[in-house]
């Protein structure tokens, strides 16, 4: 009897193992996106994500202890894409002085540390990332030169959600970053909030783009042998204008968290998140062990 027992068990457990799909992570940037103008925007792709996973809208891009970044793109991405505090990675204005991304890398780094088959692509159209943050890529696509202004960025969202989708469709792949740089270029040019309706349409643009993506995940060769997490946040939001000198102004500093994938739970309320809380959020969905060696400065959000 108690063999037949274990033997019953030892098919559940397999069937189990079988049954679970392997794990993969769209990790999406939408540069200087204010939470409240996603939901002031049309937007049903972050919606339906937002619904079905764990979304935080108390996320902070500045870390608990004074670490010295302002409150710009380069430490901010810097803070996403390597899990720790401009204090670490050295990156404190959009000058890249002082970068320390040898010590702290981009997060596909760390996961080529634990495997180092792991197939990671970047599609980026901001080129200091792609240039300066981006390392171990498979795929590293970005414009050649610096872009110029709103119209420029709409461009290259548009040309990037093209090859990243292209890529998802047809390619082996374990971890995609896609970052959009035209709502930070319209709010520049026409204001960060949510009232106004070029900034308001360039959110509803970019999720138009992540769209593409998701079918382009759905219609994959091995789609249902695939468990996707999406990972989606941004690095300030806006006040007027500008995002510079935000340490106090939680239209800037306060932005949004977003983990979304099967079996993700709902966050309870609105829980204190960080930005830094991505890379480990993505590590914990694919399974890799957090070395402390690594110094993470986040811990995982909704996924485990
Ligand atoms: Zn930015």
């Amino acid at each position: 009897m108690i063999h037949r027992i274990i033997a019953l068990l030892m098919v559940l457990l397999l069937s189990r193992i079988t049954l679970a799909g392997e794990r993969k992570v769209l990790f999406i940037g939408i540069d200087g996106c204010r939470p409240d103008a996603i939901a002031k925007a049309d937007t049903p792709n972050l919606d339906r994500l937002i619904k079905e996973g764990a979304y935080s809208t108390n996320t902070s891009i500045l870390g608990p202890r004074e670490c010295g970044n302002e409150t710009v793109s380069g430490p901010g991405w810097s803070s996403i894409y390597t899990g720790v505090w401009a204090d670490k990675h050295g990156v404190k204005d959009n000058e890249f002085e002082g970068s320390n991304y040898d010590r702290y890398p981009h997060f596909f780094s760390l996961l080529r540390q634990k495997r180092p088959d792991a197939i990671t692509a970047a599609f980026c159209d901001w080129k200091p990332i792609a240039d300066k943050i981006v390392s171990q890529a498979t795929v590293n696509e970005c414009p050649t030169e610096e872009l110029k202004g709103a119209e420029a960025y709409v461009a290259a969202d548009e040309k990037l959600a093209q090859q990243a989708a292209e890529f998802l469709k047809s390619e082996d792949a374990d971890v995609v970053c896609v970052y959009f740089g035209q709502v930070d270029e319209t709010g520049h040019a026409k204001g960060f909030h949510p009232t106004v309706p070029e900034y308001v349409a360039a959110i509803e643009t970019v999720d138009r783009h992540l769209g593409a993506l998701l079918q382009a995940i759905a219609a994959r060769p091995h789609a249902a042998d695939e468990e996707w997490l999406v990972v989606a946040t941004t690095d300030h939001g806006g006040q007027g204008l500008r995002h510079s000198d935000g340490h106090k102004i939680d239209e800037i500093r306060r932005v949004f968290l977003l983990a979304s994938g099967p079996g993700v739970k709902k966050a309870n309320g609105d829980p204190q998140t960080y930005i830094v809380d991505a890379v480990p959020t993505a590590l914990a969905w694919l399974g890799v062990e957090i070395d402390p060696k690594w110094e993470l400065d986040g811990t995982a959000f909704g996924a485990e």
